[in-house]
């Protein structure tokens, strides 16, 4: 069997690794000249760095397992540590939730109930809203914003803003009036419902490229995989008992190009023209990430600090200590995800303004950055919306299957879901084979 992957981001990557490892011939299409799609390493100004700095989760547990089966380790290239959300005020600890190192569920509720800078209220609210979406009557369904949702079960002040609505900008990288809350709760319920270790904050310690698809890339080609850069596919012809690209015939192709370029692809099909008008309707959102170049000996007090404690309109979000994770002491990447006003500023003054708002909330004098780089995705993500239909891995045109991130119906647009939906194509079209030969 000789199968196509066209497009090798993460979800590319997976569907081609696990392929090559059931000993299927595998060619992977790439239209750019590297691999990586929206999570890969750039080099910008003799500078290594990423296209966004990505945040991974215990519970990434596909990613996780490709990650070692590609030879990749993940103990030495994430960082593994508690799940611990410190928005510091400038005048200590604003708000700070920890996670202690105690079994499920005792480390959630240890860590919502010892919360700083929240009410007594507050914290049993959210113990009991956590506890009743682990529960099946929690999760909402018929689908509402995460906003509604967090209004129905009382949820308010600090805990909302630190913990809720910061996590669901962050991983479903859609504002909380705007986000699904289906997703939004099966989300919580396989990361912070989950046990200890899924909890916890994986951060990476190498250049995006290096944890991911140059490994995955080594595996695929070792296992007589072809890896084709500079490649873009614009057609997905008929082939006899099969499919071709570019005059070239295969038994099944994996399409696992962004949703925004599937469409065009799909719509040449009568048979997949409805999956292409199904994407027509999708929205997206950026992702804006600021590297700034300080003295080596600037450091955050943890790799990863959340912004605005204040709540006085500050532009910032996240911001992670480059210097601690991945060695280059000095570069600090401030995330903002999601629409927003830091979108109208140009590249100096969104440098400068996270630059001022970090030196208020540490409430020191920090130096002046040496350099600054500005990468904006401005489709970063699928906009996450409640009701947002996904198409099946399995195509109604066949031997032709999706992956990518918008593939995985549970889960919003992060690594794990890419992994796990191109996983999936692979498994598919195993199972396939498996039939047609039987
Ligand atoms: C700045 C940023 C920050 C993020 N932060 C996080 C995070 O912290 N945690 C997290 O889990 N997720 C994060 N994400 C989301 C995550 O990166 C994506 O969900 C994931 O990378 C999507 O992978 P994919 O393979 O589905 O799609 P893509 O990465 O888009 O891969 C598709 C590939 O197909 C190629 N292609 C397109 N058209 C063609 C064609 N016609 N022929 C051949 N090739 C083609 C593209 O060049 C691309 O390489 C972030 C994303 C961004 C942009």
């Amino acid at each position: 069997m000789r199968v196509a992957v066209v497009g090798g981001g993460w979800a590319g990557l997976a569907a081609a690794v696990e392929l090559t490892d059931a000993g299927v011939g595998v060619a992977l299409f790439e239209a750019a000249k590297q691999l990586g799609g929206r999570a890969r390493g750039v080099h910008l100004a003799g500078r290594r760095l990423d296209n966004g700095q990505h945040i991974l989760l215990g519970a990434y547990r596909e990613t996780l397992r490709l990650l070692r089966r590609v030879g990749a380790d993940p103990a030495r290239a994430l960082r593994r540590l508690p799940l611990e959300l410190r928005f510091p005020d400038g005048a200590g600890s604003a708000f700070r939730l920890r996670l202690p190192p105690l079994p499920a569920p005792w480390h959630l509720a240890t860590g919502l109930l010892t919360a700083t800078g929240a009410s007594p209220r507050e914290k049993i609210a959210a113990a009991l809203f956590m506890r009743r979406l682990q529960g099946r009557a929690g999760v909402p369904v018929d689908d509402c914003s995460v906003a509604t949702l967090l209004d129905r079960h009382g949820q308010h002040g600090r805990l909302r803003r630190h913990l809720w609505e910061a996590l669901c900008l962050a991983a479903l990288n859609t504002a909380p009036a705007q986000a699904s809350a289906r997703i939004f709760a099966h989300t919580l319920r396989d990361s912070l419902g989950g046990d200890r270790a899924a909890t916890d904050l994986l951060l990476p310690t190498v250049d995006l490229g290096r944890l991911f698809p140059e490994a995955a890339a080594g595996f695929i080609t070792l296992r007589g995989g072809e890896i084709r850069l500079g490649r873009r596919v614009a057609a997905i012809e008929a082939a006899d008992r099969g499919l071709a690209i570019h005059g070239e015939r295969f038994d099944a192709v994996v399409l696992a190009v962004a949703p925004q370029h599937a469409g065009a692809l799909l719509a040449r099909h009568p048979r997949s023209a409805a999956d292409a008008r199904l994407l027509a309707g999708y929205a997206f959102e950026p992702i804006g990430t600021v590297y700034c170049g300080y003295p080596p000996e600037v450091r955050l007090p943890f790799p990863m600090l959340g912004l605005g404690a204040n709540g006085d309109g500050a532009l910032g979000q996240w911001v992670f200590d480059r210097g601690a994770l991945c060695g280059t002491a000095g570069v600090l990447a401030f995330v903002l995800s999601g629409s927003g006003r830091w979108q109208t500023l140009d590249n100096p003054r969104l440098a400068d303004t996270l630059h001022r708002e970090l030196a208020s909330a540490l409430r020191r004098h920090l130096p002046p950055f040496v350099w600054s780089q500005v990468i904006r995705e401005r489709r970063a993500t699928f906009s996450c919306r409640p009701g947002l239909p996904r198409p099946q891995a399995a195509s109604a045109r066949a031997g032709l299957w999706l992956a990518g991130d918008y593939v995985c119906a549970d889960y919003p647009a992060t690594l794990e879901a890419a992994v796990r939906s191109g996983v999936a194509a692979a498994r598919g079209i195993l199972g396939a084979g498996e039939t047609a030969g039987a």
